[in-house]
């Protein structure tokens, strides 16, 4: 969880430093547009992808690989975590080990 997070405040410091104001031509006019009319909706626009998919990874039940209980993962580290197509590497909540954890096929 440590190294999501310092992934993430790293990601954040790119963003914030690779931001300037840009120029915008827009037929014969010339508009400066100020940095934070890009930042704010990327920003919002992020949030909402992130939630999105979170909610959607986390609303299908996965098997862990060592004690073969299934468990719906948290939406916000769904949307974070490591996958290899639909495996994906959660932290099981029967037995607390960390592996890849494929779909379980059963109903919900
Ligand atoms: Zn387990």
């Amino acid at each position: 969880m440590k190294k999501k997070i310092f992934l993430i405040a790293v990601l954040i410091c790119i963003m914030i430093l690779s931001l300037t104001s840009c120029q915008v031509n827009w037929f014969d006019r010339h508009y400066d547009v100020p940095w934070w009319m890009i930042a704010i909706p990327v920003v919002i626009f992020s949030l909402i992808v992130w939630i999105v998919a979170g909610k959607c990874i986390a609303s299908k039940k996965y098997i862990c690989p060592k004690c073969n209980k299934t468990f719906y993962p948290e939406w916000w580290s769904a949307a974070v975590s490591i996958h290899i197509n639909n495996n994906r590497v959660f932290k099981c909540p029967n037995c607390k080990t960390k592996g890849f954890c494929r779909i379980s096929k059963e109903d919900k």
